[in-house]
């Protein structure tokens, strides 16, 4: 194993902003290891919409500099002599989700660490952690779905939209899927939607009773927020849910509760990090979501790996909508 070096390569903020805020730095101090806690070095690291919302303030970082970052795939290169290793150890090819991620190392908690599977190929943990485990925890656990029903994904050719598609597919569900252009729904087509809708130039509520013979979808995964929120409202089936899952077009208003009596429509706001919380749940959604990875074939939609040092232009791609499937960071650049 590679000696670890004094400094390392990551991004930092110290304030809030635009993506001017970002600062790629080349002599960083190394984590720190504290007990129970495992030093990785990270091959790619995964960005996320969250990532947008920590670096412009729509979420508080609780204090600066801060490094953004939620996830990354990477290897152990020390672990703490101290605190419980769940039996992770140096040389172990792994997958985390915790903070920290815009950098070549990370020190995280083994709570927040799993092992790849052997047959896993480089680059698919981090396309496939933070968002396929959202689309898994969505379809099983916001809301369930069944084989035959008609649910609506919305933005569905970006990385949670796909991973939405994949796995709504192998349940066996009629996904109506929406994107903002033609080459965008050919993807999500591709990924396993069964109907799509083009959101920028389609009547979509007429669409989707069209196709449910007027009952509307039983739910609605919603991803985009504040510009689709009443619309997917407008597309539920009676006793259908809407899961309202991010603000990629800015934060859903506030909502008068009795709207929802009209259909006696369930509402949720679900967030990942509240789905898995402790070490067992980690595991076992992760083997999960690996196990249809591997047995259904599912290959991840990669953007663009681009060099850490590029940072910025990953953030402009995503937030202007320029982007389809999973964008990933390789820090060594
Ligand atoms: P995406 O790859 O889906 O990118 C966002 C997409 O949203 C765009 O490509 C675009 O697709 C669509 N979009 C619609 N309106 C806008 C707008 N005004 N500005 C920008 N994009 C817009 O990103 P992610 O997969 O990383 O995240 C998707 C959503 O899921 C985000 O809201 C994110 O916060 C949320 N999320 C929530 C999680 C949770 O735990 N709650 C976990 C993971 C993600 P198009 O051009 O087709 O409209």
């Amino acid at each position: 194993m590679a000696s670890i070096p004094q400094t390392m390569k990551g991004v930092i903020i110290e304030k809030t902003g635009g993506t001017e805020v970002l600062q790629h730095k080349t002599d960083l101090p190394l984590p720190q290891l504290k007990d129970g806690e495992v030093l990785v070095k990270n091959d790619y690291i995964g960005v996320n919409y969250i990532d947008t919302y920590f670096r412009s303030g729509l979420y508080p970082t609780g204090g600066f500099p801060y490094t953004l970052g939620r996830e990354a795939e990477g290897t152990i290169v020390k672990a703490a002599s101290s605190g419980e290793l769940y039996g992770l150890k140096e040389g172990d090819r792994v997958v985390w989700m915790h903070v920290g991620a815009y950098g070549e190392y990370t020190a995280v908690p083994t709570t927040k660490v799993v092992k790849i599977p052997d047959s896993l190929p480089p680059k698919v943990g981090a396309s496939a952690l933070l968002q396929g485990l959202t689309a898994l925890t969505l379809i099983r656990v916001a809301h369930h779905v069944n084989k035959g029903d008609w649910v609506l994904v919305h933005a569905a050719a970006g990385g949670t939209g796909q991973w939405l598609c994949k796995l709504l597919k192998s349940v066996g569900a009629n996904t109506i899927a929406t994107a903002s252009t033609p080459e965008k729904l050919a993807l999500a087509t591709k990924a396993g939607a069964t109907h799509v809708i083009n959101y920028s130039s389609e009547d979509v509520k007429a669409k989707v009773m069209e196709l449910t013979g007027d009952k509307g979808v039983i739910a609605v995964f919603d991803g985009v927020g504040k510009s689709t929120f009443d619309l997917s409202l407008s597309c539920l089936a009676r006793l259908g849910s809407l899961l309202s899952f991010g603000n990629a077009s800015g934060a859903p208003e506030p909502l008068t509760i009795a709207r929802l009596s009209a259909k006696n429509i369930r509402l949720m706001r679900p967030t990942l990090f509240n789905f898995i919380v402790d070490r067992d749940e980690l595991e076992s959604y992760t083997k999960e979501l690996f196990d249809i990875v591997l047995k259904d074939k599912l290959e991840p939609s990669i953007h663009e790996v681009y060099p850490l040092s590029e940072v910025a232009r990953a953030h402009n791609d995503l937030e202007g909508r320029k982007t389809t499937g999973k964008l990933l960071l390789d820090p060594s650049k």
